[in-house]
């Protein structure tokens, strides 16, 4: 039997965007429907983000223990049991999973419901929908249906701005970092040099090796660098690069202050902890004095 149910919202697409896009929509005040034909958490959580990073985590314990005699320690043998990886990194998503799907547990709104989604045509000034044998009838539907890993065209905040708020957030002049998850990783934001050198005629470029930096000898991750680019007339960051152990978590601070609008001097004349990687940022904008 086709049941029937009327919503303000629905979204087809339980992934990154679709599940916080759901609640964040509830919470504004509107009755809303999850469409997700496959496994909650859409391909982060159940084959990419996160499957990849857990086993990535192992690659990396697996490499210390080989450089244990590095830091005085005697590990006769280090052998892959690859199942067992995997294994790891099913555990770790299915918690992800079980977490999320505890979210729609006891409650009607946002109401979950499986099965592919598929337009039916219009019900006056809404649309008619099927989410498997269900019929669903919704004022707005929003396709959530997948992206690349790059730059999004979109995120979750922007449409709950657009559809439950004052429509402040938009598209354009957003900071958008990215990071690849080598070894040292690399997380970059904003301007390369060249693109600063296309764009602008006042620019300083700062270069620091990360042997300079204690925490990382003392952990023996020295390879890589960091590269801050900064606009000479206003002191703002237009681009960095860290390319560094945990390059992809310490780019975020370059994130902020370009986010905040913030000189440079800011992270310069801050206390940072020591020893610390993030005294590498530091260290970085040090040399435009
Ligand atoms: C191997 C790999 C590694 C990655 N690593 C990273 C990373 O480290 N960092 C990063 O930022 N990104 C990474 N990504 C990319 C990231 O997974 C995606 O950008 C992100 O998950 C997209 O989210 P989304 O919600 O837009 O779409 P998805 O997660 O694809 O969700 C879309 C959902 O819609 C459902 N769906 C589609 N059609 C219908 C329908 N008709 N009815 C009902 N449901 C439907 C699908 O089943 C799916 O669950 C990786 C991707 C891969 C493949």
């Amino acid at each position: 039997m086709i049941e029937s149910n009327r919503f303000d919202v629905l979204i087809i697409g339980a992934g990154q965007a679709g599940i916080p896009l759901a609640h964040a929509l509830t919470k504004a005040g509107k009755r809303v429907a999850l469409a997700e034909e496959k496994d909650l958490g859409g391909s982060c959580v159940n084959f990419g983000c996160t499957p990849t990073k857990a086993v990535i985590a192992s690659a990396r314990v697996a490499r210390l223990a080989r450089r244990g005699k590095e830091f005085g320690l005697k590990i006769p043998t280090v052998e892959i049991d690859f199942p067992a990886v995997l294994e790891r990194a099913k555990q770790i998503l299915i918690e992800s999973r079980t977490s999320l799907q505890k979210g729609f547990e006891k409650t009607d709104n946002p109401k979950l419901l499986h099965g592919s989604a598929h337009f039916d045509g219009r019900d006056t000034d809404a649309f008619r929908m099927t989410v498997g044998d269900r019929l669903v009838v919704a004022e707005q539907v929003v396709l959530d249906t997948g992206t690349r890993s790059t730059i999004p065209p979109i995120d979750y905040r922007i449409l709950l701005s657009q559809l439950a708020g004052d429509g402040s957030r938009t598209t354009s002049a957003r900071v958008v970092p990215y990071a690849i998850f080598t070894d040292p990783e690399l997380g970059r934001v904003g301007m390369t040099e060249s693109e600063a050198l296309k764009s602008r005629e006042e620019i300083k470029v700062a270069r620091y090796e990360m042997k300079g930096n204690g925490k990382a000898r003392e952990l023996g991750e020295t390879e890589g660098f960091i590269k801050v680019i900064i606009d000479t007339e206003t002191n703002r960051i237009l681009g960095a690069a860290v390319l560094a152990a945990e390059g992809a978590e310490l780019i975020h601070l370059y994130v902020d202050m370009m986010n905040t609008d913030a000189p440079y001097t800011v992270i310069r004349e801050a206390i940072h902890i020591h020893p610390t990687l993030a005294e590498a940022i530091q260290s970085a904008v040090k040399s435009f004095e």
